[in-house]
């Protein structure tokens, strides 16, 4: 997963860029990069880590400009990590252009099997060449057609921002996979991958991008953007793990905020799983906070932060070797004693995948004291591989697919496992915005073909 910004006809492009890739940090800790234009030309920096340590006042002056894009990245371990940084920048006989993208082509082998067969040559592994090789060889000289040539080729997730020296433009699959949202500053567009970079730079929402749509902002009167709808139009599958656990919980996705979101999923699950006699309701930080408030209110448990989350290290989730993820949970999240010793308690997170933070979580509230340990989690029981962004593993790393709840429960050490059932989970998320959402990974139910990957 990863997070996407641009604006366009700001003083301090660069900075703005920053600052939202900055609030964005959550969608991909991997690397991050920025390109800027300035007087037709190409200015781009990259490199792995995090945004706040990349960007030193010294890289920021050499990203000169009024209009610039932003990518954070997330990735599975393997592959050159430093060539799969965006924004790519690559020039063609459409001149220089910088793509940065969200999401995950389900039809990229193909293409670029295809491409390569015709004497093509990647640089890279990831999509996002991909797209501008497919514009590099469209039989258009402008950006848009080409664009658009590219993007009929291509299936899957993307939300995707392409710069050059004339235009910015913003385009979203068909199926609205990732989110993408347009505000102002100031009569300058902005894009982000969710709301709260524009919190943070003081940008006024505007409204979502729309599945389906491009829009395109032309660099030298960027108030007069033009809104094309160059595909047919497909059912929306928004991914309904933004809202489950990837968005920040203060970004507004899909038309609902994140955080109303996940409280709603807690209360319904609190309905559905109910813990009687439970004698207090601890979240797994962070993800799993608002669930369990949602919860607690629900149930007339008593919350408390039960377990203390070190800020110290990163998502252990992101860690390749399953030696590392294992010591990772001994190094993050440390329980309470006082707050569950000779309690029943019910803990709470927000999906259970592999079920490593799981199984050593509860092992640490048993040897902290806890009487009884309740697992419930605000979603579906995670079944199957998603292939439009989202770094899950393979489906045999994924209990759920083979094993029943009792089995899992076993597994774990609770003393009970409870999920969110699937349509609680749809109509909590569709409860303000009536767009239809992908679950495949807790359903199976692919929305495309997938198996070119
Ligand atoms: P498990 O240990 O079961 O494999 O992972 C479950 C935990 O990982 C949950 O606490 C959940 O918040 C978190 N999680 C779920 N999906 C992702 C993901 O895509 N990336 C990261 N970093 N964490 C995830
Ligand atoms: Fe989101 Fe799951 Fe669909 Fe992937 S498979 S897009 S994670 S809902
Ligand atoms: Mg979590």
């Amino acid at each position: 997963m990863c997070a996407i910004f641009g604006i366009a006809g700001a003083d301090e492009a660069a900075k703005l860029a920053y600052l939202g890739l900055h609030a964005l940090q959550h969608r991909g800790q991997e690397g991050a990069g920025i390109a800027t234009t300035q007087d037709a030309k190409p200015y781009v920096f990259k490199r792995q880590g995090h945004v706040g340590e990349i960007f030193s006042p010294d890289v920021m002056r050499d990203l000169p400009g009024r209009s610039a894009i932003g990518h954070t990245r997330y990735s599975t371990a393997g592959g050159n990590t430093a060539l799969n940084l965006q924004p790519l920048v690559m020039k063609s006989a459409l001149g220089w252009i910088a793509v940065a993208h969200n999401g995950n082509l389900v039809n990229a082998g193909e293409v670029v099997h295809r491409l390569e067969t015709e004497g093509a040559i990647f640089q890279s592994t990831t999509d996002t060449e991909v797209f501008i090789h497919l514009m590099a060889r469209s039989p258009h000289r402008e950006l848009v057609p080409a664009l658009t040539y590219a993007l009929s080729q291509v299936q899957g997730a993307y939300s995707l921002l392409v710069l050059n020296s004339r235009q910015l433009i913003a385009a979203r699959d068909p199926m609205g996979f990732r989110p993408l949202v347009l505000g102002d500053l100031r009569g300058s567009p902005v894009f982000a991958s969710e709301t709260c970079a524009f919190d943070l730079i003081g940008a006024r929402f505007i409204r979502e991008i729309e599945p389906g749509e491009m829009l395109v902002v032309d660099l030298d009167e960027v108030s007069r953007w033009e809104s094309l709808r160059p595909f047919p139009k497909s059912p929306h599958k928004k991914c309904v793990f933004e809202h489950v656990y990837f968005a920040r919980p203060d970004s507004n996705v899909f038309g609902s905020n994140v955080h109303g979101v996940r409280k709603a999923l807690g209360r319904r699950l609190a309905k559905e799983q109910p813990v009687p006699g439970g004698e207090v309701v601890i979240p797994v930080p962070d993800s799993g906070v608002p669930a369990a408030i949602g919860f607690a209110e629900e149930s007339g448990i008593p919350f408390d932060m039960g377990i203390i989350r070190s800020h110290y290290i990163g998502r252990t989730f992101i860690e390749p070797k399953q030696s590392i993820r294992d010591f990772g949970v001994k190094l993050k999240l440390s329980p309470i004693r006082s707050c569950v010793e000779g309690s029943r308690i019910v803990v709470v997170d927000d999906s259970l995948v592999r079920g490593t933070t799981s199984k050593k979580l509860i092992k640490h509230f048993r040897d902290a004291g806890a009487r009884e340990v309740h697992l419930r989690i605000s979603a579906p029981p995670t079944t199957s591989p998603c292939f439009y962004g989202i770094d899950t593993p393979t489906r045999a790393e994924l209990p759920a697919s083979s094993q029943s709840i009792e089995e899992i429960r076993r597994y774990i050490g609770a003393d009970s496992l409870g999920y969110l059932s699937l349509s609680g989970l749809i109509e909590v998320a569709s409860a303000s915005s009536a767009s239809g959402f992908c679950h495949a990974c807790f359903s199976g139910e692919y929305p495309t073909a997938v198996s070119n990957k």
